[in-house]
């Protein structure tokens, strides 16, 4: 640990604190440092760090990776997506393909890709194919997206666009009858490139202490800090502990990108159904190049099916922070990295997979 980060640790050893506070993450990779530096470890036991909704991965909806399992394994055409889409289950039978992963190693065209440039040129590689580029993620893996978008794109290339704005989740979970965290740490990479604005009305609307923060244990650590001030003085605000990085309105660039490119819609989570605004959809001058418009979208019985979770998984629960992983019937067994059952064990973002990893069986 730095001295500054053993500094901020001094400091929240300190405090008196009126009662046990619940501090949640909503960003996956706030989850990964707080528990590869073992923060949980080291905090007093008044303090409860809570992984929320921080995976986008995880919340992608099944019918959207069933549709690009249809369209890899039915469709003459290339299926690209980030590398962590590709395991991921969706609740079809045993027979039936049920990962990208599953329809790659039965002879579907399925890349993964890093970047959009590198599915953009994916589809200049092979003009004669159509490419579909699976994009799903929280505003700073669909800001890029929307660059591609408005650069122009090859003609043999459409988009399956699963991007969803972090903010309408957290205020899913406010709004809740019961608030299951006392004080929120909002994520420094959404608050980059939509300004740290969007995390005010934690502290003025719902009187919760919130604090943006960054990616290693000083800066997380100062902004718990600052988040148990706030409940030790009853003066919630919003605390920006990521100065280097956030700058009042964001990323000016990146947002105009996401405006002229795309609309905000109501969009479906897995596992937690339809939230308001959540969603990115793409403008509808952008239709012919929108794999939903321009492609023969599945319609059959095994996507009706889609929307049930697999038995025993507890995914929703997880990502709405309402269990731990742990707390799950079946982490550990069957559910691992190498057998994920559900979409939290899969990606590198997923709670269970970064608690799993970092060695929590329990
Ligand atoms: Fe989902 Fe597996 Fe985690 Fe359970 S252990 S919540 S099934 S990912």
């Amino acid at each position: 640990m730095s001295p500054k980060a053993a500094d901020w640790l001094e400091r929240i050893r300190a405090l008196d604190l009126p009662r046990k506070v619940r501090i949640m993450n909503v960003c996956g990779g706030h989850e990964r440092s707080i528990s590869k530096a073992g923060l949980r470890n080291v905090l007093p036991d008044t303090v409860e760090l809570i992984p929320g909704p921080g995976c986008p991965v995880c919340v992608c909806p099944e019918e959207d990776i069933y549709q690009a399992i249809q369209w890899a394994t039915n469709e003459d055409l290339t299926l690209a997506t980030f590398g962590d889409m590709l395991r991921v289950p969706v609740n079809l039978r045993k027979n039936e393909i049920r990962s990208l992963e599953q329809a790659k190693a039965a002879g579907a065209d399925v890349v993964p890709v890093a970047s959009p440039q590198e599915a953009v040129a994916l589809a200049r590689a092979r003009p004669e194919r159509r490419v579909v580029f699976f994009a799903a993620g929280f505003e700073t893996t669909t800001a890029p997206v929307a660059a591609m978008m408005a650069q122009g794109v090859p003609e043999n290339l459409f988009l399956l666009l699963s991007g969803r704005r972090t903010w309408p989740a957290v205020s899913l979970l406010l709004n809740a009858g019961e608030v299951g965290f006392d004080a929120l740490i909002a994520p420094g990479h959404v608050a980059t490139v939509m300004g740290p604005e969007e995390w005010e009305c934690v502290a003025t609307d719902h009187e919760m202490p919130v604090a943006i923060a960054g990616f290693d244990s000083d800066s997380l650590l100062a902004a718990i800090h600052s988040v148990l001030r706030q409940v030790q003085e009853g003066a919630p605000l919003l605390d920006n502990c990521y100065t280097l990085a956030v700058q009042p309105g964001g990323n000016p660039v990146a947002r105009r990108l996401l405006a002229d490119v795309m609309e905000i819609a109501d969009a479906n989570w897995r596992g937690i159904g339809e939230i308001p605004a959540s969603g990115f959809v793409l403008r509808p001058e952008y239709a012919a190049h929108d794999a939903r418009k321009a492609l023969p979208v599945e319609e059959g019985e095994a996507r009706r099916r889609m929307g049930e979770m697999p038995a025993g998984c507890e995914c929703a629960s997880v990502v709405l922070g309402r269990i731990y992983p742990a707390q799950c019937r079946i982490y550990g067994a069957p559910c691992t990295p190498r057998n994920p059952v559900g979409p939290c064990m899969v990606s590198d973002e997923g709670a269970c997979r970064i608690w799993w990893s970092n060695g929590r069986r329990a």
